[in-house]
């Protein structure tokens, strides 16, 4: 394990004679969703990085940055378990130095009226840690979750518009048998909303089969949200947008479609989308 600069030099001297590294950015808090991505990265290169961050400029100050889960100790023995090479796992001080004053703001088609209306300077917190994150472990792919789709198609974009010399690679979301995507988040549901959670992702299957049946997408997503709703979920939005732009779409024919999901269910607020 590396948690400063130098350590990390000194590792990365090591891994970079073998070949080709991947990078699995996470914040902890380890799942079989952060698994998957470790074991695409295990086929894309000879050498995996895990890094550990819970990165305190991706949360709002109301936001649940201090109580996130935090899993050290058992994460670093899941690793160990999966023969990752590196895990990475900065303190703040390493990756925020006194004086820090920099900030990669992502813009365009795919940062608009999503998870930014909900957490305005949530992509600029991630843009920021994964740009340093990929300056510090000089990977030649990095592999991220489906999961998190709007940041998979910003960090995606991102890398290109900055020249970064690294292969960005979507993972998709791994779920629990009911549908619920694996989330770190989930352990803080109480049973109650445990229960009601899968209605989730059951509401954007219904909405992808009734958009199949030709009903027309507006439609076909109002009654999704109303589903959701009765469900006893607060919907922060519920939208069918074009699969790699993020751009909104008037009509199915304008697609390939993605629909992106997020609702907060008591004090807990959960993320999902999928292909339609
Ligand atoms: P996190 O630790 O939640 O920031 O997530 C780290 C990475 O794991 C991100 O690229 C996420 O998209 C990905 N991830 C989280 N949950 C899942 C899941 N259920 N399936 C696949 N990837 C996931």
């Amino acid at each position: 394990m590396a948690r400063s600069i130098v350590a990390l030099e000194r590792a990365l001297a090591r891994l970079e004679r073998v070949g080709k590294i991947a990078l699995v950015p996470t914040m902890g808090a380890l799942h079989k969703g952060h698994v998957a991505l470790i074991r695409q990265a295990r086929r894309r290169a000879p050498r995996v990085i895990v890094s550990i961050f819970v990165n305190p400029t991706q949360f709002a100050p109301h936001e649940d940055f201090a109580s996130y889960p935090r899993t050290f100790e058992r994460d670093l023995a899941v690793l160990a378990s999966l023969d990752v090479d590196l895990v990475w796992a900065p303190t703040a001080e390493v990756m925020y130095p006194r004086g820090f004053a920099t900030k990669v703001v992502p813009e365009g088609a795919a940062t608009v009226g999503l998870e930014d209306k909900f957490r305005p300077h949530f992509f600029a917190g991630v843009a920021t840690v994964v740009t340093k994150l990929f300056v510090q472990c000089r990977p030649d792919v990095a592999v991220f979750g489906e999961k998190d789709f709007q940041q998979l198609k910003i960090v995606t974009r991102m890398a290109r518009d900055l020249d970064l010399p690294v292969r960005v690679i979507g993972v998709p979301t791994v779920r629990e048998a009911d549908g619920l995507a694996l989330s770190s988040r989930n352990a803080r549901l109480s049973p109650a909303e445990r229960a009601q959670a899968p209605m989730l992702h059951r509401a954007l299957v219904e909405c992808a089969e009734r958009i199949s049946a030709g009903e027309a997408l507006a439609a076909a997503m109002m009654q999704g949200r109303e589903a959701l709703e009765r469900a006893g979920f607060a919907v922060d939005y519920l939208e069918a947008r074009h699969a790699e732009t993020l751009l909104p779409l008037a009509a199915v024919a304008d697609g390939p479609l993605r629909l992106l999901v997020a609702a907060r269910l008591g004090e807990t607020r959960l993320i999902d989308n999928i292909g339609a």
